[in-house]
Formats: structure tokens, sequence, C-alpha cells
């Protein structure tokens, strides 16, 4: 890293290790131009191709910089992946922005099935955010890919922010820049030149495009969480588990002693209860292995990474293998999720069940979000 080099859109520190994180410039750039009007990556594609690309940062260096939000007056936008929910929310948000009024928005809709009620899935995120101490102005559903939900979420911001400043906030991989760059097309159209504002006056990693004469949309890096299962998996493993379109649920019809493999990443074990449903929303491309409980742990020990796959050689080394622990069901309609990854939607019922996943991603269970 070079210390004393910074960013002139951002303020981040130049450097030339990790392309997904502040200030990175290429080494080979950094050797041709002018070190003292530099602009990192992510900067000189917004400038040069009103594009802006997701950056990373640890836990302990967003709070330091978003809670820089907190002295400052504005709307904050939290975007989150209706796919990962429990993966994307920020339970610290409030913390951190201070009084500023929040809205919600929930990115991928898209991937959810068509016959998605949304004002039911809108109550029942409304209910979770709030189980979890979080209060909105509002919840947004949109497709950043798609473009669903734009014109109302352009419409609402452009009031609830009376003239103020827009800051984005999420995790990453939750759809940010996308959506940040479909906001940059609607509200500038595609030739205008934006420009970033220059270092110093810029908080350390934030990237400002103006909205008007007079106020910004400010683009903050993505925090790290370092219970998303996509840090532990390489990239062929990762396109497999991400779903791209529209999910198809999967139904199972279980006895008790039987067992779902979701690739060798997860494992439900069905061990009392009447036969019932078992309905999995996970990538279309990820298998699922039905199996006796009695032949689970020779399946899983002897075809890991072939049958049962992901995880690959390389992704298994960094997850680890499966850890279980056991729930007993009450008596509603619950999801068990695996962050990340997707969730096993079970009936109701005296139903006990083992859920088995890498000990970096804690399961959980919930009221369903169907
Ligand atoms: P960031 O890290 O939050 O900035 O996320 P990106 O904008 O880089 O997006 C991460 C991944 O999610 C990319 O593969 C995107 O194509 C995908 N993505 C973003 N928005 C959507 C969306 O609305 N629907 C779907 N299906 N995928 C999306």
């Amino acid at each position: 890293m070079n210390e004393d080099i910074y960013c002139q859109g951002c303020g981040g520190p130049i450097q030339s290790e990790a392309p997904d994180k502040m200030g990175y410039v290429p080494q080979s750039t950094l050797e041709k131009y002018e070190l003292d009007d530099i602009l990192c990556k992510r900067c000189f594609r917004l400038k040069n191709y009103n594009e802006t690309q997701s950056v990373e940062v640890t836990d302990d260096d967003f709070l330091q910089m978003v809670s820089s939000i907190s002295q400052k007056k504005g709307l904050v936008i939290h975007i989150i992946d209706v796919f990962d929910i429990e993966g994307s929310i920020l339970s610290s948000l409030h913390r951190v922005v201070g009084d500023n009024q929040t809205i919600l928005v929930v990115n991928k809709i898209d991937l959810l099935p068509k016959s998605t009620n949304q004002q039911q899935l809108k109550q029942w995120i409304q209910s979770t955010v709030k189980s979890l101490g979080l209060s909105f102005l509002d919840v947004y559903l949109i497709s950043s890919t798609k473009g669903h939900g734009f014109e109302d979420l352009i419409s609402d911001v452009e009031k609830l922010r009376k003239g103020q400043d827009v800051y984005v906030v999420g995790t990453t991989n939750v759809g940010k820049s996308t959506f940040i760059n479909r906001i940059i097309k609607q509200a500038t159209g595609l030739n205008e030149v934006i420009t970033t504002s220059y270092f110093p006056g810029t908080t350390l990693g934030f990237i400002e495009i103006p909205l008007d004469d007079s106020a910004l949309l400010i683009d903050t890096p993505g925090i790290v969480n370092r219970e998303q299962i996509s840090h532990y998996l390489d990239e062929t493993d990762l396109k497999i588990i991400t779903p791209k379109k529209e999910i198809k649920p999967r139904v199972y019809q279980l006895n008790s002693e039987q067992t779902l493999f979701i690739g060798g990443l997860a494992r439900i074990d069905f061990l009392k209860g009447e036969r019932q449903s078992f309905i999995c929303y996970f990538a279309n491309d990820l298998t699922i292995h039905r199996t006796k409980l009695s032949n689970a742990d020779d399946l899983y020990n002897n075809h890991l990474g072939k049958l049962l796959s992901p995880p690959s050689e390389s992704s298994l080394k960094s997850l680890g293998k499966l850890q279980s622990q056991s729930y007993k069901v009450p008596n509603k309609k619950v999801d068990f999720v695996f962050p990340g990854l997707g969730w096993i939607t079970i009936s109701e019922g005296d139903v006990t069940v083992d859920i088995h996943s890498s000990k970096h991603v804690s399961p959980m269970m919930r009221s369903s979000l169907y």
C-alpha cells in the first residue's frame, strides 16, 4: 500500500494489491501516471463511464467510516438482498446512521417465484426487521437488473430527501453497484459526464454522484459480512449457488428418517414427524439429493465433492466439514435458512430435524416467508 497517496475522488489510500478493496489502482497504471492527482479504479470508472463498481471494507473500518453519516443530514437507503435477508441486513444500522431517516430497499425481487404476493412479502419483511429492533420509513421491493419498482422508489426518494443528500449503504453483493448505476442512468441520462467530488471534503471511501445542483447520491463501500457463505467458496462454486433467474421451488415429500443434501453444502435430516413436504428454495443449478438417513453419513464421506457438489476441493478447505444442530419445529410454518444459500420450508406439526451447515455460516429458523 502507498500510505501517503490518496484517491482524489474518494480519499481512499491508493493500493495495487486487492482489486475489490478501496483505493485500488493496477500497478501498471501507477507507474504511468502522476501520483498527486490519481483516481482509484472505482472513481475512474464513475468519472469516465458513469458507472460505479463494488469495493469492500471490513466491519471495523466500515463502522468508523459510516458512522460519519450520523454527523450529517440526509436520507439513508439501506439496500439488502431478498435471497439473503439475514446475511445482508445490518442490525447496527441505526447506531451508525444516527437520527437520519432510513428506508429499506429489498433488491433481487426477480429471483422469487412470480406467484409471490408482494404485499404479504412486504408485511413479512416489516415484521422481520421489527424483530431485529430496526425501523424504516418504508420498505421497497425492487429488481436492479430488471428495473422493477424503480419508478415508485425514485419518486418517493425525491420527496423524502427534502433536498438533502442520499446515502446508499449495504453489505457486499446485494447489488448496490447495479442499483446505483441504474439510478445514474435514469437520473442523468447516459451521456452526461459525472464527476466525483474531489478529496479533501469527501469522506474516506465514499463517492459522490451529483443528483442536482445542491445534493449528492453517496455510494459507501460494501461491508463484508464474514458469515456469508460466498466468502468461503471459489468462483466456480459461487456461480452454481448464486441464482440468476426466478427460483423454481423444489418440493420433496419426506418420511421421517430421510435426508436431503443441498449439494454437499448443507443437509437436513428429518428425524421425527408425520410425512410432509419440504419445499426447497435454492438456485436452480444447485443439485439436491434425497437419501435414507441411515445412508447419509456414508454418502457424505464417500461422495463429497463428487455426487454431492459443490464444494470443490478448494472451497472445502476454507468452508470445513458440516456440523449439525437439532431443532424442534414449533406449531407453525417455518423456514430453515442457510444464509446466502437459500432455505427449506416445513409446513408444521410435531417435527424434529437436524440441520447441518458449515461452522462459518449459522443456519437459522424463521417464520415462513410464504
Ligand atoms: P454490490 O457488491 O452490492 O455492489 O453488488 P453488484 O451490483 O456487484 O451485484 C452483485 C451480483 O448481484 C451481480 O452478479 C449482479 O448481477 C447481481 N444482481 C444485482 N442486482 C440484481 C437484481 O436485482 N436481481 C438479480 N437477479 N441479480 C442482481
